[in-house]
């Protein structure tokens, strides 16, 4: 028997690590149903509230009519169509870098533009808790790959001494299981000492974070010879699907040329970036969305710290309230369940050993009501857990 997947399914279930699908029945949004219950949800990355928005689902509408439903084809072949090509230049605009290209997804950006990049003989170095899809572009580029202490510019020039070849240092801007922002001001200037490329993955700083929604980099204001190779991806703040990267234009003709995960897929379909283009104005001009946001942050985390919960340094929509044991993350979002509260217990291996924790994540969808019954709710659960394993 060599596929044994029975028992390979059942030690993943006994060790707390078994993953479910929640069906979604209802739109993006605070108020959801799920599995048939209504739920206040407190899991999605539609950081301003975009993915439901009026003028967003408009523009789709009118998207679909113009230019129909599917890409057809790859970019290359006669996938790009003018609204794929209007949204490039937009988000060219939008990031201060001379041009911008267009993927279906931002695991495929990643990818992409990592292997393009480097290979063998080349070096690339990644933060230990950088996003999957980086790490894994990372081993896939075939280049010498090395993970740097978290957000540790001493740990990085350590291993930039022993880089071989050209070098990209790789970090997300904001870390997705911590919320906390890279020290890019210091990751730059140790990546420069070194005539290394440092790439950015800003998927959660963009939208939530920098004057303009221009993310980390913005907040920085970091040109792109500090960061040049610029990641975002569309499925979060901007409510739609996608991601880009941003920068020169040698190395968007680079991507152009030799990215494998560009070339040889269908393009998103139109529409999609119609919807993108109108996300990006409202990213832009409705700045109240952003200062909602971080209001509702600044009320969840001194609510939290009452409690007594251990929270994370972030100051992101991202704030992660760690527990440990896999075992008791779990516990604690059935016991927010009961209550009528979806909050996402992340495990390992998303999140290192020992680690495990519930990962709220706050929108400016959300109103300061809810998170305050976000907060009771917790109060309750977190009773609930102590009082089990005070019995167990
Ligand atoms: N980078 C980071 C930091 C992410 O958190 C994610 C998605 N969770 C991605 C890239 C992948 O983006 P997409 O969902 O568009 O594939």
């Amino acid at each position: 028997m060599p596929f044994d997947l029975t028992s390979r399914l059942a030690e993943r279930r006994a060790a707390d690590l078994y993953r479910q699908r929640p069906l979604l029945q209802t739109p993006q949004g605070p108020e959801v149903v799920v599995d048939g219950q209504p739920l206040l949800a407190f899991c999605s990355n539609d950081y301003l509230g975009l993915a439901n928005h009026p003028e967003v689902r408009a523009a789709f509408n009118v998207g679909i009519e113009r230019w129909g439903v599917g890409g057809g084809a790859s970019h290359l072949v006669i996938g790009h169509s003018a609204p794929h090509h209007e949204l490039e230049e937009a988000l060219a605009a939008f990031t201060g870098r001379p041009r911008a290209l267009l993927f279906s997804t931002g695991y495929m950006a990643n990818l992409a533009a990592v292997t393009a990049l480097v290979g063998q003989g080349d070096t690339v170095l990644e933060d230990r808790l950088n996003h999957a899809s980086l790490l894994d572009a990372g081993l896939l580029s075939g280049a010498r790959f090395s993970r740097y202490l978290h957000n540790d510019a001493n740990s990085l020039a350590s291993r930039l001494a022993k880089a071989q070849g050209n070098t990209l240092v790789v970090t997300d801007g904001v870390f997705s299981m911590d919320g906390d922002c890279a020290d890019l001001p210091a990751l730059c200037a140790t990546a420069k000492q070194h005539g290394a490329w440092l790439m950015v993955d800003d998927a959660h700083g963009f939208g939530p974070l920098g004057a303009h929604g221009g993310g980390v980099v913005e907040h920085y204001q970091l040109s792109i010879e500090d960061v040049p190779v610029l990641v975002g991806t569309l499925g979060k703040a901007f409510g739609t699907a996608g991601a880009f990267v941003a920068g020169s234009d040698e190395l968007i003709e680079t991507l152009i040329q030799f990215a494998r995960p560009y070339i040889y897929t269908t393009s998103q379909p139109p529409a999609v970036a119609c919807a993108s283009l109108k996300s990006l104005q409202l990213l832009q001009g409705e700045t109240w969305r952003r200062e909602h946001l971080q209001a509702l942050i600044k009320q969840f985390r001194h609510g939290a710290e009452q409690l007594g919960l251990t929270l994370m340094p972030s100051d992101t929509p991202i704030q992660p309230i760690v527990v440990g044991e896999s075992g008791h993350a779990l516990r604690l979002a059935a016991h927010l369940r009961e209550q009528g509260v979806l909050v996402g217990a992340i495990r390992p291996p998303t999140v290192p050993a020992g680690s495990a924790r519930l990962r709220v994540t706050l929108s400016a969808a959300h109103s300061s009501a809810q998170v305050d019954r976000l907060l009771s709710a917790l109060d309750i659960a977190w009773r609930a857990l102590r009082q089990e394993c005070e019995h167990a």
